[in-house]
């Protein structure tokens, strides 16, 4: 069978900053089948490659001049349960708010923290997604992929992702060398109440609801809600910058000339930095300059107001972490894949 891809196919539905670009070829995948036969197939050995997820965390700076390949493996499997937890099969094409939906309204707990980040389950693990105290590395159990260059399939366990803050081994050694096909979840039968972050505590509250996964992930859809800019309103990749991880001393020197800056501890010889504090503090938050800006209500959200091209957006990150440096003398590096 003859595969046909798409030519010069539009982009700017497919990521959240809406950039308007296009691929010079683009495919769209179902299953690991058709996948496998997309990869042997000669286009392939003579083009670039960019596996597309829900395009939420990309900057695409220019048209891309090679194979888009969209994922849209579906799929969401018990695979096995007991009384205390159940292992769950999920397609990486899956749409991860829809099975944070789809794992509370069966009660099962451990990524209820996560609702409502834009996106598919396949990037999840990439970056290790996380929010509101929690990662998703610590409801992965495996994660199935396919090499590139071999086409084989292969499946690499939590301990063997990596997992860190917001990295992985797909951000490191198997980058643009594997396509995530499946991830195996392990969900609690029993509520966790991961709530040691504060705005949970007060949502709840305000809810007037007592901590369950329910309960937890509608006070995170409305914290999130009255935050966060809907990319379909306006386009943004959510947080652009990653927290920059610093060194006590240079944490114990900042406090001095600054005591409000916030940071948590990483580990006994770093502390972790809240990027949108100092981007803040450097005067950005509600910037505009002509059609980009620096989100009003969280300084770490970069936007496209409206016909942005990448290379602006990427230009004013630039600006931003120069601007940072040379106020506090800390690197800021993007939390968003440039493409
Ligand atoms: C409003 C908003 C809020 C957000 N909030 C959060 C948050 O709270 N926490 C957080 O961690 N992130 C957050 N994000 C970032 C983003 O949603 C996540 O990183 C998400 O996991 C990206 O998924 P995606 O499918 O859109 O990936 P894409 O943007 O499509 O891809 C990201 C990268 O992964 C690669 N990739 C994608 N799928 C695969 C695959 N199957 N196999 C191999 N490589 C692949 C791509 O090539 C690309 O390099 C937010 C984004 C937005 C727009």
């Amino acid at each position: 069978m003859k595969l046909s891809f798409h030519k010069n196919y539009p982009l700017e539905q497919l990521n959240t900053f809406r950039i308007s670009a296009k691929a010079k070829l683009f495919y769209e995948f179902e299953d690991e089948k058709s996948l496998i036969k997309t990869l042997k197939s000669d286009v392939l050995k003579k083009e670039k490659l960019l596996i597309l997820g829900g395009g939420s965390n990309i900057l695409i700076t220019k048209d891309f001049d090679g194979v888009v390949l969209k994922n849209s493996i579906k799929g969401i499997n018990i695979i096995t349960e007991n009384k205390d937890r159940a292992q769950i099969e999920v397609g990486s094409g899956v749409n991860w708010h829809d099975f944070v939906m789809w794992s509370v309204n069966k009660n099962l707990s451990g990524i209820e923290n996560l609702a409502l980040i834009p996106g598919l389950v396949g990037a999840a693990p990439i970056q290790n997604i996380g929010a509101y105290g929690v990662e998703v590395k610590d409801s992965i159990l495996d994660v199935h992929y396919i090499d590139i260059q071999n086409k084989t399939k292969n499946t690499i366990s939590n301990n063997e992702c990596n997992f860190s803050y917001r990295n992985s081994i797909f951000k490191c050694e198997l980058k643009n060398k594997v396509i995530i096909t499946k991830v195996i979840f392990q969900l609690s039968k029993k509520d966790l109440n991961q709530i040691s972050y504060g705005a949970i505590k007060s949502e709840l509250e305000l809810l007037k609801e007592e901590p369950s996964c329910k309960t937890i992930c509608k006070a995170v859809i409305n914290i999130r809600t009255k935050k966060l800019p809907n990319p379909n309103v306006l386009g943004n990749s959510g947080s652009f910058f990653k927290n920059p991880i610093i060194s006590n001393d240079l944490f114990n020197n900042l406090k001095i000339e600054y005591p409000e800056i916030i940071g948590y501890k990483h580990s006994a010889s770093h502390t972790k930095v809240a990027a949108g504090w100092l981007i803040d503090k450097a005067g950005w938050k509600g910037y505009k300059e002509k059609n980009v800006g620096v989100y009003k209500k969280q300084a770490l959200v970069l936007v496209n107001h409206g016909g942005a091209n990448g290379q602006e957006i990427l230009d004013l990150a630039n600006k931003i972490s120069e601007s940072i440096f040379n106020k506090f003398k800390i690197n800021i590096h993007p939390e968003v894949n440039i493409i």
